[in-house]
């Protein structure tokens, strides 16, 4: 198998591979770039069907997360690591041990975290055996919960500003009486209902389990609504906050709301969707912009001297970032996603 030839290589500096035969541990870690600081990404454990399928997704992943991290602020560059197998069959200690050795192999190039398979329990096992594992510790907050590792509230907080932001930017006026439809009542889709509640904003949401729907109705007042019929509602806004590639060919000609801000990981099925957004007038938030309140979530949790204060801060210039984003789109004509793009490039491009 090719990496250098792969279609997802984009100049990636490092791309590891590691296999423990004993802990039955095969794992791969790509670092993407780190011009801007040490390599930041999640650890992913899937049942890929094979090797190269697990190559596809660390190198995609590891460039998206450089991407994330220039267009948050952060002193970071993008990375990621995948473990090849299904977690709820055939994960260990001993494999997140192995996977401890392989991240600490690296020298504190790449520093991994939580994704999909992997628990803050794996990162604590991988923890006994590298320096270099983020989320493990939690220490600040921006406001009200208890800190425990897990990122969704202050990645809930950043989706809130920047869905503040964009309506402002968009729709020239406050979230007082914006009629917002949130798809997904998860870890984060829930607590930015909560936010928006509190700001005045009119809720629609949806779920394919009613617990999440059942809460959001009961104590903040909002509509529940079929998860078929979410994303083309009449409202003003529409927040993906449950799977990617919400925003597709099939979805895209019935969408009614003029702004589109939402937690969801690639939201777009493809990036010239954008330009679809863009001349049907609907404002776009760029995913991976609006739901960085995580990685800076983390990136603050392994800091000595940072504070709930500097954490809150931080998160709140997504806000100013999309504003600059909007500007920019405005000015060149361009769509939204694209200029994110630039901008993200422009910054990681420079060597700090
Ligand atoms: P979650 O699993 O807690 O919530 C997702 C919710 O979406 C679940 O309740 C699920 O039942 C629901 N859902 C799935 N398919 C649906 C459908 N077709 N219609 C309606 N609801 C559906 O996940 P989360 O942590 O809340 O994350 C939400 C999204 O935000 C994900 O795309 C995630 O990748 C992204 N994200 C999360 C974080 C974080 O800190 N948790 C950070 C960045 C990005």
């Amino acid at each position: 198998m090719s990496v250098f030839d792969h279609p997802e290589f984009d100049n990636h500096e490092h791309v590891a591979f590691y296999h423990d035969e004993k802990a039955g541990l095969s794992a791969i870690i790509a670092v993407h770039n780190t011009n801007l600081g040490p390599a930041l990404g999640g650890c992913r454990m899937w049942p890929y069907v094979n090797s190269g399928e697990a190559l596809t997704d660390v190198l995609r992943l590891s460039k998206g997360m450089t991407y994330k991290a220039a267009m948050a602020n952060l002193e970071l560059g993008g990375g990621k690591s995948v473990i090849i197998g299904d977690p709820r069959k055939v994960k260990s200690p001993e494999m997140m041990q192995a996977m401890g050795k392989f991240v600490e192999s690296l020298g504190g190039k790449y520093f991994t975290a939580e994704d999909s398979g992997i628990s803050v329990t794996d990162l604590q096992t991988m923890a006994t055996e590298s320096d270099y594992i983020a989320g493990v510790k939690a220490q600040y907050h921006y406001a009200g919960e208890v800190p425990d590792g897990n990122p969704a509230p202050s990645t809930a907080y950043g989706v809130f500003v920047g869905l503040k932001a964009t309506v402002e930017y968009g729709l020239k006026r406050s979230l007082d009486g914006v009629s917002v439809a949130i798809q997904g009542m998860g870890h984060v889709g829930y607590r930015l209902a909560k936010h928006l509640h509190e700001h005045g904003a009119k809720l629609y949401v949806a779920d394919i389990y009613p617990e999440g729907v059942e809460k959001a109705v009961a104590e903040l007042g909002a509509t529940a609504v079929a998860p078929e019929e979410i994303l083309s509602l009449d409202v003003d806004v529409l927040a993906p906050c449950a799977l990617g590639a919400a925003i597709n060919d099939q979805t895209l000609p019935a969408i009614k709301a003029k702004v589109i801000a939402g937690a969801a990981n690639n939201q777009l099925a493809r990036e010239d969707i954008g330009e679809l957004l863009q001349k049907r007038g609907i404002l776009y938030a760029p995913d991976y912009v609006i739901n960085a309140g995580g990685v800076i979530d983390i990136f603050h949790q392994r800091m000595e001297s940072s504070s709930n204060e500097a954490l809150r801060t931080h998160i709140e210039q997504i806000g100013d970032t999309l504003k600059e984003i909007y500007t920019r789109a405005e000015q060149e004509g361009a769509a939204t996603n694209r200029v994110a793009n630039v901008i993200a490039e422009e910054r990681f491009s420079i060597k700090g």
